[in-house]
């Protein structure tokens, strides 16, 4: 071992062909091109990368197309302060659209069978009919958010010193210790004990969640706070599709593509053992360590799960993912259902705060700007909507399609069990979505990986890469 170590560092160090390590990413929506991503920036040729997917790119990014323009259906708005899917879009090349829907467009609160809340269009009136409804805790709200946003803001430098961690707690700790307490308590047990009125945690904070994740205000406060983060922000999607960015980061990445469902992770000795799927060809491929960006949690709904066999097979993720059905509807609202008598009235956005078979419902945008087909609408449900349900919400309609989103964690409080290192050399990037389930907080749990990658490598930093492969346990660099 003594003799080798000075050629192998050399090699290890410089990454020369032929002495890569062999990384597997299973999944090829923003968590796992992000990876390959960050791989690529943080290890360049020291690992050889390979991305299984066995579906398009962007996963949960995704759109669809209505008469010759298309929409998104998932992933739709991202915020401004959220610092890496900003920057990476830029990199990329792409361009932001900003989304009106977080400034001039009118919001209504629905509430057993009626609209309770109307927002306005101007902003000066905006404010005083806010205050009207819920007095100073509006602000107090907007104050919460603000110092939440500048605490969450430490990620980045976290990540910037090259901080990594193996669990969630770790990093949410590492972010903010408040932050994991957040996740102890529901966003109305949190909210109620700093003072805001049941009105404002029952009609603003709820629907919030109720069109972001489907949910209520039983959720962990972190998510809650999350959610609320969106409202009256500064948001954006990208020209084109949100789902350019993962296409484009993968290509960034160098990585290779395999078009292929992983159906099986083994190990044999220290090497995984990765078998996939496609149009019923069965192949397998070894590698020294792998990567999952898609959601482990074993919902019924879920296609394509992995199966981890020997050693592995007790890997469990635990709890269940929500599930949203997006309804994309082209025709004309029926105002009559909001007591209204004219379309023109209805709410841009207009979401269900009580329990309803709709969650929320608005007007969208194509991804192009500039582009117009008439007016289409999202509908958020918690089940498809039935005929008669969309024959209720409109008028007369053109074009239905429904895309059934197993969407986000179902958050519940004390959801601590979930860690970024499943086994030894075998890491998982979506832990992080039981904080919070957003495109950001993706990229993060990414370079969170890429991260752990980084130091599990470098503490092999002066011993051959056939060690490094081949070893089950971290050397710190100054034991070698
Ligand atoms: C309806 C909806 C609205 C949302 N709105 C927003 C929003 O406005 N803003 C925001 O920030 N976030 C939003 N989100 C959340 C955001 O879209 C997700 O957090 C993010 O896209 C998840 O990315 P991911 O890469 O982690 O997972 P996914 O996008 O789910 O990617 C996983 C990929 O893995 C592939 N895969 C699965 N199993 C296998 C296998 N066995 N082998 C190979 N490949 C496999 C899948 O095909 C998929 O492409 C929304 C989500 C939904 C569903």
């Amino acid at each position: 071992m003594l003799q080798s170590v000075p050629v192998l560092t050399l090699c290890f160090l410089a990454g020369f062909v032929g002495c890569s390590l062999r990384i597997a990413i299973v999944g090829g929506g923003i968590s796992g091109t992000s990876t390959a991503y960050f791989l690529n920036e943080i290890l360049g040729a020291r690992v050889d990368v390979t991305l299984f997917e066995g579906s398009k790119i962007g996963g949960r990014l995704s759109t669809i197309s209505v008469e010759g323009c298309e929409y998104e259906t998932g992933g739709a708005v991202i915020h401004e302060k959220n610092k890496y899917a900003t920057d990476l879009a830029v990199k990329m090349g792409l361009t932001k659209m900003r989304d009106d829907s977080s400034s001039s467009e009118v919001l209504g609160l629905y509430a057993n069978n009626e609209i309770i809340f109307v927002s306005s269009k101007f902003s000066w009136f905006n404010n005083i009919k806010f205050l009207w409804r819920y007095g100073f805790d509006v602000v107090r709200l907007q104050q919460f958010t603000d110092n939440m946003l500048k605490s969450f803001d430490n990620v980045y430098d976290v990540q910037d010193k090259n901080n990594s961690y193996e669990c969630l707690d770790g990093l949410m700790s590492a972010i903010d210790p408040v932050f994991l307490k957040y996740m102890d308590v529901s966003t109305f047990d949190g909210f109620k004990e700093d003072g805001f009125s049941s009105e404002i945690i029952n009609e603003l904070i709820q629907g919030t969640l109720k069109v972001n994740y489907g949910q209520t205000t039983s959720v962990h406060r972190f998510v809650g706070s999350v959610s609320i983060a969106g409202a009256g922000a500064t948001l954006f999607s990208l020209e084109g599709g949100n789902k350019l960015l993962p296409q484009k980061l993968l290509a960034a990445s160098k990585a290779k593509l395999i078009n292929s469902f992983v159906k099986e992770i083994g190990q044999r000795g220290k090497e995984f053992t990765v078998k996939t799927e496609f149009n019923g060809t069965s192949s397998e491929s070894q590698f020294d360590y792998v990567i999952i960006s898609t959601p482990l949690t074993v919902d019924p709904a879920r296609k394509n799960k992995i199966q981890f066999t020997g050693h592995l097979a007790d890997i469990a993720v635990p709890g269940n993912y929500w599930t949203t059905v997006c309804t994309i509807v082209k025709g004309d609202i029926n105002p009559h259902f909001f007591g209204y008598k004219s379309a023109q009235d209805v709410p841009d956005l207009v979401i269900s705060v009580t329990d309803s078979f709709f969650n929320s419902i608005s007007t969208i945008n194509p991804v192009k700007s500039g582009q117009s087909c008439g007016t289409v609408w999202k509908v958020f449900s918690r089940k498809r909507l039935t005929d008669v349900e969309i024959n209720t919400l409109f008028q007369s309609v053109k074009f239905v399609q429904h895309i059934d989103w197993l969407a986000y964690p179902h958050y519940d409080v004390k959801q601590h069990s979930y860690n970024f290192t499943l086994s030894d050399g075998l890491y998982y990037t979506n832990a992080l979505e039981w904080a919070a389930s957003a495109i950001e907080m993706d990229i993060i749990g990414a370079r969170n990986v890429a991260l752990l990658l980084k130091k599990k490598i470098e503490n092999y930093g002066n011993i051959s890469v056939d060690e490094a492969r081949f070893s089950t346990s971290s050397i710190a660099h100054d034991e070698v």
